[in-house]
């Protein structure tokens, strides 16, 4: 996560996809720009894409999460620690 790669050729390859997806942070709830399509495993820029799903090893759940609601999470987070995202 906190380690920054850049590789050139994908940000040209941005350039051709003009459409960014949005989907809804299941922490905060706020509307996150996120990469399409192939572009999305290359670029991990956090100005390419606004956060990313990450499934949890500790119980095996899926959410898409804003880089901010990330950086907030416990180590080894589980969906609780999604829940009490929102509240605070
Ligand atoms: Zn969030």
């Amino acid at each position: 996560m906190r380690q920054r790669r850049f590789v050139g050729r994908a940000l040209s390859l941005e350039a051709l996809i003009p459409a960014m997806a949005k989907e809804t942070c299941d922490g905060c709830g706020e509307q996150v720009k996120i990469a399409g399509g192939i572009a999305n495993l290359w670029t991990l820029e956090h100005d390419a894409t606004g956060g990313m799903t990450l499934e949890f090893d500790s119980d095996g759940t899926e959410h898409f999460l804003c880089f901010d609601c990330i950086e907030r999470l416990p180590d080894d987070p589980n969906a609780e620690d999604v829940a009490a995202l929102r509240e605070s």
